[in-house]
C-alpha cells in the first residue's frame, strides 16, 4: 500500500541516516514516477510526497500539464532524471525545477540558452558515469572539473551537485564503492570552486547504503510504487 511503502521508507532513510551520523532532514526523497499514472501520482502528493522525477521530457509533460500539480500546490518539485536530448531542452527549462542529467558542456549551453529566454536560473546537476557499462549517460569522472568550470561562466544555470547511476546489483555492499567515489568527486570539484550540496544517488535496492556514503536525494520509485512495466525504461 502506497503509505504504508511511504512510512517504510522514511523510517529506513532516517535510520541510515542517524547510522552514518547525519540529520535525516539533509535527505530528500525523490519519487520515482516512470511509468505511474497521474491519479497515482496525486495521491501520493496527497500523502506528503512532493518531488517527483521523470525520466523522459515527453511523459512528464503530459504528467505535469494533466495534473497542474505545480499550479495546485507550489511545494511540487520536478526532477528530470533521464537523459536528456538537446533538441527538448526548451521544454526542460519549462517543466522541471531540478535537471539532474546534464552530461556534456553542448547539453548544459542548450539549457543555458533556454533558461536565459524564460528568465530563469536553472537547476542542475551534473550525471557522473563510474563505470564503463555502455548503455549508461554520464561524462566520466576525468572530466568532471573540466565541465564545471565551463559551466560556471553560464549565467542562468545554477550547479547544486552531482548524481549518478551505478551498476546494479543485488546486494547494495557491492554499490558502496560507487556511491563513496561520486562524494569524493564532489569533494575534489568543491576544491576548485563553489559548493556543491547536492549528491543524488541511491535507488530503491540500495538507499540505505547511498544514505550512508552521503546521499542527499534519494530516487526511488518501485519501493514506492510497485514494480513498473519495464517497457517505460
Ligand atoms: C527508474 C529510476 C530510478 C528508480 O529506480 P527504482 O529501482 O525503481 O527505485 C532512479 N533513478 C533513475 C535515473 C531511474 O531511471
Amino acid at each position: 500500500m502506497l503509505s504504508e511503502n511511504i512510512k517504510n521508507i522514511y523510517n529506513k532513510m532516517a535510520h541510515a541516516a542517524v547510522r552514518a551520523g547525519r540529520n535525516p532532514e539533509d535527505v530528500k526523497l525523490i519519487a520515482v514516477t516512470k511509468g505511474v499514472e497521474a491519479g497515482v501520482i496525486k495521491k501520493a502528493s496527497t500523502l506528503g510526497l512532493n518531488e517527483f522525477g521523470e525520466n523522459r521530457v515527453q511523459e512528464a509533460e503530459k504528467k505535469v500539464s494533466g495534473l497542474q500539480l505545480q499550479a495546485a500546490s507550489g511545494k511540487i518539485r520536478w526532477h528530470l532524471i533521464g537523459h536528456l536530448q538537446k533538441n527538448k531542452a526548451r521544454i526542460a527549462v519549462e517543466l522541471f525545477d531540478l535537471i539532474q542529467s546534464v552530461d556534456s558542456l553542448e547539453l548544459a549551453e542548450a539549457i543555458n540558452r533556454h533558461a536565459e529566454k524564460k528568465g530563469k536560473v536553472q537547476r542542475i546537476l551534473i550525471q557522473v558515469k563510474l563505470s564503463d557499462e555502455e548503455s549508461k549517460y554520464g561524462i566520466s569522472k576525468d572530466n568532471v572539473l573540466s565541465l564545471f568550470e565551463r559551466i560556471g561562466g553560464l549565467r542562468n544555470l545554477r550547479p547544486e551537485g552531482l548524481m549518478t547511476i551505478p551498476p546494479f546489483f543485488d546486494d547494495p555492499e557491492k554499490v558502496r564503492p560507487y556511491f563513496r567515489e561520486l562524494r569524493e568527486i564532489r569533494a575534489e570539484a568543491e576544491k576548485e570552486g563553489s559548493g556543491l550540496p547536492e549528491l543524488s544517488m541511491g535507488m530503491s535496492n540500495d538507499f540505505e547504503v547511498a544514505i550512508e556514503e552521503g546521499a542527499t536525494m534519494v530516487r526511488i520509485g518501485t519501493a514506492i510504487f510497485g514494480e513498473r512495466n519495464k517497457k517505460q525504461e
